[in-house]
This record gives C-alpha cells, structure tokens and sequence, in this order.
C-alpha cells in the first residue's frame, strides 16, 4: 500500500512538473510572438522632487497585453524570459522605446529602465545601451538604469566592470529595492551608484506600530545618500502622510500610488505639460 502511495505522489509530481514545462513552453512562445507583434507595452510611473512638487521623471514598466490570457504584469514573465534568454531581446525594446519616449520630453526628466541580471551575464550590456541611446540621440544623463543587488551577487568583478563602463557612457545607475537584500551597505561603498531607491517595505512602515523604527532606518538611509551624494527615492508612497513624513526628512524623490500609478505614455505627456503638474 505504501508503495501505492508513493507511486500516485510521484505521478502526481510528474504530472505536475510537465504541465509547468508545457506552460513555459507556450509562455516562450508567446513571447517570441509578442516581441514581434506589438502586444508588449510601456508604463510610466512619475517620480516627483519632494521639496519642489515637480515630476523629475518617470520609470518605464513592461506590460504584456495578451491575446488570450489578457494583461500580464512583469512578474509574471520576466522570469521567464530571463530563463529563455529572451530578457536581451525584451530589454532591448524596452530602453529603445523608453529612450524614444523620454527624448520627446522636457531636458530635465529623466527615464528609469530596469535591468535584469541576466543582462550582465550575457549579450554586451554597454553596446546594447550605447546603441539606443545613440539611435534615439537621448543624452545619457537623462537615462537612469535600474539595478537589483542580484546583480553583484552573481559576479561581482564582472559587474563592477560593466557599471564602470556604463558610467562611462554618461547614464545614470540606481540601487532598486534598496533594503531588501543582504549586503546593499557594502554594495554602495563598492559600486558607482547615483541613486537609492528604498524598497516600498520600509515605506509601509511609516503606516503603523514599527513607525519609529521605520522613520529612523529611512533616515539612515537618507543621511548615507547624501554623504555619498546619490539621490534618494522613497518607492510605494500611498498617502499623504508618508509623503509628509518623507518631507520632513528631506527625502529627496518620491514614486508610488499616492503621486500617481503606472500610466500610458499619452497620460504621463498630459501630466508632464498640465498646468497641475506641480501638486500630485
Ligand atoms: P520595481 O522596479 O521595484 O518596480 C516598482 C513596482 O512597484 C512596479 O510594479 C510598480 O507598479 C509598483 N508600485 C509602484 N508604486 C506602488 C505603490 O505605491 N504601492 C505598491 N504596492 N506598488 C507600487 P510592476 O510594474 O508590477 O513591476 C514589478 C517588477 O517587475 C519591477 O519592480 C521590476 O523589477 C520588474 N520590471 C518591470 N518592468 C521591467 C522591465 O522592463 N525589465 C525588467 N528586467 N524588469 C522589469
Ligand atoms: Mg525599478
Ligand atoms: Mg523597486
Ligand atoms: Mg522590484
């Protein structure tokens, strides 16, 4: 009878896993469709200057409007196209049309392209980067890539190699998610970073029992920006009151719900030219 059992658990498993590498399988597929037929798009979401109450930018998030399964967020396939090496082609329509977007906009907005791990183990990162900002005559200054700790756990001299040299080219590099992993403070010592974005964690804190805490970490965090002169963004600010909080300890950028979602490009070209623009 044990036997029985354990064999229908191992089919069970079995059964499981093919449907997951079937699944894969389409998703790739898809994917391979999506990236030629215009079903992949872009959102913008501001980024605002808190002590002037101005957009200072905006990150560019991938969405996937597809034909069947309807809208998938990036959580839901950049995994998979990291693990399909599809990211390289992805990634490269991103910043394409994200430095498209920005080169129409006023000079003193900067665009936030996220990059995936994987960019800086295959495929060369630099030229890729080198490429669409030259396609698109976007100053380099005013293209902002996004980089998660991943990055310099995986190779770490083979990353700092690549952050030189895409330093070198004029764009701006920031630590997403910052707070989240084990060594960000070491990593910031180590890697030429302009920017900090706190992970929305810590903002979330500002709501509730942890309160102190969470002001006295982001103000640690806040006062090592400002001695390493990189800038600092609070993600995933949802009320008026953490964006008060945020204000009363200089935190210099804000992004999150309560300033405004991820919107279309047409809205966020509204938003940027509103007279409004300077109040959220
Ligand atoms: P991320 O870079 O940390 O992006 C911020 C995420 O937080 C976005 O989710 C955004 O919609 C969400 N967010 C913004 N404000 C708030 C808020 O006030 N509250 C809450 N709860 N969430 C907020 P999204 O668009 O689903 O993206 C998830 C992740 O997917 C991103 O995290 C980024 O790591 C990745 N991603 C997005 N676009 C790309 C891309 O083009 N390439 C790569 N490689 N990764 C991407
Ligand atoms: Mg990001
Ligand atoms: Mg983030
Ligand atoms: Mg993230």
């Amino acid at each position: 009878e044990a036997k029985a059992a354990g064999r229908s658990t191992w089919q069970f498993y079995a059964s499981e896993m093919n449907e997951r590498i079937v699944n894969r399988r389409k998703i790739e597929t898809d994917l391979r469709n999506a990236l030629r037929g215009g079903e992949l798009f872009l959102q913008y979401q501001p980024r605002y200057t808190i002590s002037r109450q101005t957009v200072s930018g905006a990150e560019a998030l991938v969405r996937w409007q597809h034909p069947t399964r309807g809208l998938l967020m990036p959580d839901s396939f950049i995994a998979i196209a990291e693990e399909t090496g599809l990211i390289i082609a992805l990634s490269d329509w991103v910043l394409h049309n994200a430095c498209t977007a920005a080169s129409q906009w006023p000079d003193d907005l900067q665009v936030s392209v996220n990059l995936s791990p994987v960019e800086f183990q295959r495929g060369d990162l630099v030229a890729r980067v080198r490429h669409a900002l030259e396609a698109t005559q976007l100053a380099p200054g005013r293209l902002e890539l996004e980089i998660t700790e991943t990055v310099m756990l995986k190779d770490s001299v083979a990353a700092l190699q690549i952050m030189l040299q895409l330093k070198r080219l004029g764009v701006r590099l920031s630590m997403d998610d910052f707070g989240t992993g084990y060594s960000a403070l070491s990593y910031l010592r180590t890697y030429p970073f302009d920017a900090i974005k706190i992970d929305r964690s810590f903002i979330a804190d500002l709501q509730g029992d942890a309160k102190t805490t969470a002001v006295a970490i982001i103000e640690s965090i806040i006062g090592l920006g400002r001695a390493l002169s990189m800038t600092v963004t609070a993600e995933g600010v949802e009320s008026a009151s953490q964006l008060s909080d945020l204000a009363r300890i200089h935190c210099d950028e804000a992004q999150g719900y309560y300033l405004g979602r991820p919107h279309s490009l047409e809205q966020f070209e509204r938003l940027i030219t509103s007279a409004s623009l300077a109040r959220p």
